[in-house]
């Protein structure tokens, strides 16, 4: 084989493609013993130590964790010694404190300079056009950071393409980091058919296509936790969303990836107080998408107060108004997505609600009421078969709160003011409804024992993006 052709494993420019904006362990380096030796004499790899320990305590230089109890001890079968790992990144791959992180100071990959790389021919409305034209201006004058505050179902993917393109153009290196595989699933496709022409990976918790070779990448938070340095335009999706706000190591995965002159877009629909005070102190560029794809304003929840809700959550079932508001919906051949607060509560509504349901007969089979939640291995399925009518009422934790999309929808949630069901959470349920053109309303209903904070300011700021967006 010619030393010169990409398909050599060897070759400067497949080492360079491979290894390049990456902070790998050795296991992680397919190379053999005497190439990676080397490489690493000629300085092209740098090692770095991994687990430090400090005056203060360990600290991973790969997750940036630096929480004792989450070091362990392990007894090491090279050095003979007892040795610290990281479990805060141990889903990547266990890292010991003797292992080295390697990073690749080598020549870098000549990213194509794309002519012409979206063949999407999609028409954008009026506010998804502001946008995206915004995010091409922050992306051609380098600017650091944009914030997209765009309700749900404002067609977010969409508004990004120029802006990507943009970057495409330049030769420039792109990731969209999301919290979640579901969602890397999902865009995926609709990448590679928009871009058809560019090197596309998604990468997840299990993903097949992984080396991280693409000049275009979607991929979970967890995944930037091997990359350094690498990305021209970091697309931040869902930026307020679980994991990603609580885990502080993934805004430093994040962040790390990302090249010194790099741009990054923030997406989101309930941006978190930080983002907030920064946009009200002006110092974070940001610009409102308030309306969604189809005109139509966001539907505003309803709250209905029971004060028999505690008994009859003590016997699994929705209060009394529950059944009421049921019998009356203004379009009763919309399916219902009903939310609760615990797993072990949708489990058991389940079961009451199918028996109670059948005997009113507003349900007629067993089969047309399903429950999902995190730890549902047929999760996928479930949802797939509610997007297709299958089933009528569908009940869920939080975990169908955003990135999931049905056309015709009523939503009720029960015991509102439970502590999982935050302003943002609120804000993302009450965005599952009304999301196509074709039944751009929908029903929100907030069942609950006493209002919250939350309930309130949810409602409060539903209202203020319709104002915003034109409406009433
Ligand atoms: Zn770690
Ligand atoms: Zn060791």
């Amino acid at each position: 084989m010619n030393e010169l052709t990409p398909f050599d494993p060897h070759s400067e420019l497949t080492l360079a493609l491979r290894y390049s904006g990456k902070l790998l362990l050795r296991k992680e380096i397919p190379l053999d013993h005497a190439t990676f030796q080397q490489l690493l004499n000629q300085q092209q790899f740098i090692p770095h130590a991994s687990i430090i320990r400090k005056f203060s305590g360990p600290k991973c230089n790969r997750c940036n964790n630096q929480k004792r109890s989450l070091f362990g001890i392990i007894p090491c079968q090279i050095c003979r010694k007892q040795h610290l790992y990281c479990r805060k990144c141990i889903e990547m791959g266990r890292v010991l404190e003797c292992e080295s992180l390697y990073s690749w100071q080598g020549s870098k990959p000549d990213w194509l300079s794309h002519a012409n790389p979206c063949s999407w021919i999609g028409e954008l409305t009026k506010r998804q056009k502001l946008a995206s034209e915004r995010i091409v201006e922050a992306v051609t004058n380098l600017e650091k950071e944009l914030l997209i505050w765009a309700v749900c179902g404002a067609g977010k993917t969409e508004m990004l393409y120029a802006g990507i393109t943009s970057a495409l153009k330049k030769g420039k290196r792109v990731c969209l980091a999301t919290p979640r595989a579901d969602v890397v699933r999902e865009l995926l496709p609709r990448f590679r058919q928009a871009f058809s022409s560019v090197h596309i990976q998604g990468l997840y918790g299990g993903s097949k296509d992984n080396d991280g070779t693409a000049q275009l990448i979607l991929a979970t938070t967890h995944q930037l936790l091997r990359f350094q340095a690498a990305f021209d335009l970091m697309i931040i999706d869902e930026v307020d969303a679980f994991p990603f706000h609580a885990d502080p190591s993934l805004p430093y995965a994040t962040s790390r990836a990302k090249n010194e002159t790099s741009t990054t877009i923030y997406l989101t629909a309930t941006p978190r107080k930080m983002h907030r005070k920064r946009i009200a102190r002006n110092n974070l560029a940001h610009i409102f998408v308030p309306v969604r794809f189809h005109g139509h304003p966001l539907p505003v929840p309803t709250m209905k107060m029971s004060l028999n809700l505690r008994k009859s959550i003590q016997r699994f079932l929705p209060p009394n108004h529950f059944f009421t508001w049921l019998k009356n919906r203004r379009t009763p051949s919309r399916q219902l997505l009903l939310f609760v607060p615990t797993i072990n509560l949708a489990e058991r509504m389940g079961e009451k609600l199918i028996e109670k349901l059948l005997i009113s007969e507003d349900i007629t089979s067993e089969l047309d009421l399903v429950t999902v939640h995190a730890s549902d291995v047929n999760r996928e399925e479930k949802v797939m078969q509610f997007r297709n009518k299958e089933i009528l009422i569908l009940i869920t934790t939080t975990i169908l709160e955003r990135g999931v999309t049905f056309p015709s929808v009523d939503v009720a949630v029960i015991d509102a003011g439970h502590e999982v069901f935050d302003e943002a959470a609120l804000v993302q349920i009450s965005g599952r409804a009304g999301r196509s053109i074709d039944d751009p309303d929908g029903e929100v209903v907030f069942f609950h024992d006493g209002k919250t904070d939350a309930m309130v300011k949810a409602i409060r700021s539903i209202k203020s993006m319709n104002r915003r967006g034109g409406f009433k």
